[in-house]
């Protein structure tokens, strides 16, 4: 199934209508996105087997209506360096442990906002999002996938200026946090979906940008299965430290090819527009402004 935004209230998505879960639910789950993720085990057992295209509630939607799925984690964890790849990149050496950090939640915005550039420094990051259903403290890692309520897409967007601010220390939670600097959407899928057609531990991550009208050019084309920690393991090892709560959001890092890493380096422009696909997830779209 396919949980989203619309407009402020919790809607369950078909391929081409969305039936608003409150409505539906007689009021058990819903209207606000929050509700769900709190309910998620009695959410889902009333949700599974719905077909959303051929209810009557049911009703066509606009995407550009979509708002973040979770709008309002209690906490947003980011994980850097996750991938080999872009450890390279970076000049950094393979973490040992997960490198996390945190983008505030008021950076958070739907799958097709408008973003405004801080600078002339910022850098696009595509990224797996992880929303946590269940949650909890100290899940192994074989019960990792249990806890999640699904993924979605997101964009790590990062000014590099704030990002280095008292180097060599790093100031990743505010260069991060800008505001529109973490757009995710369209939907949060849940992962028996996503395994109907998909190894949910090997999914493609991509991103492009084009110039105005102009054609897209591919920025970066990764794999989840190259993540250092995959989620099971994040989830473990984040849980074993704090409590994972409904709702919260783990952006798991991002693959190689971020501006940062390019010579010379290259950074986001007015006027661009910027394109991110999870495999078997969906894609997120962002306008740059200046
Ligand atoms: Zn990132």
């Amino acid at each position: 199934m396919r949980i989203a935004n619309l407009s402020g209230r919790a809607v369950l998505l078909g391929q081409t209508m969305a039936l608003d879960i409150a409505t539906a639910s007689h009021g058990k789950f819903g209207p606000e996105p929050r509700s769900v993720w709190a309910q998620w085990t009695d959410f889902s057992a009333w949700a599974d087997g719905i077909d959303v295209d051929s209810n009557d509630g049911s009703v066509y939607f606009d995407e550009a209506h979509l708002g973040a799925p979770s709008p309002l984690p209690s906490q947003i964890f980011a994980v850097g360096l996750n991938y080999a790849d872009h450890a390279a990149e970076s000049d950094m050496v393979l973490p040992e442990n997960p490198i996390v950090f945190t983008k505030f939640p008021s950076s958070l915005t739907g799958p097709h906002a408008t973003v405004r550039l801080s600078g002339d420094r910022v850098d696009w990051e595509a990224e797996l999002v992880v929303v946590i259903g269940t949650g909890g403290r100290g899940i192994p890692e074989s019960a990792g996938w249990s806890a999640v309520a699904g993924l979605t897409v997101g964009q790590d967007i990062s000014d590099r200026t704030v990002q280095s601010w008292g180097a060599p220390s790093a100031q990743f939670a505010l260069g991060k946090s800008f505001e529109g600097y973490g757009p995710t959407g369209p939907a949060v899928v849940t992962i028996d979906e996503i395994r109907e057609g998909h190894d949910v531990d090997a999914l493609g991550v991509l991103s492009y940008i084009a110039d105005g009208d102009g054609e897209l050019r591919l920025l970066q084309e990764g794999n989840t299965r190259n993540m250092i920690f995959s989620v099971p393991v994040l989830v473990s090892r984040l849980s074993a430290i704090v409590e994972l709560r409904p709702g919260d959001l783990i952006f798991t890092g991002t693959p190689k090819g971020v501006g940062l890493g390019r010579k010379p380096p290259v950074f986001l422009k007015d006027g661009q527009r910027l394109t991110t696909t999870i495999e078997g997830v969906g894609t997120i779209r962002q306008v740059l402004r200046a």
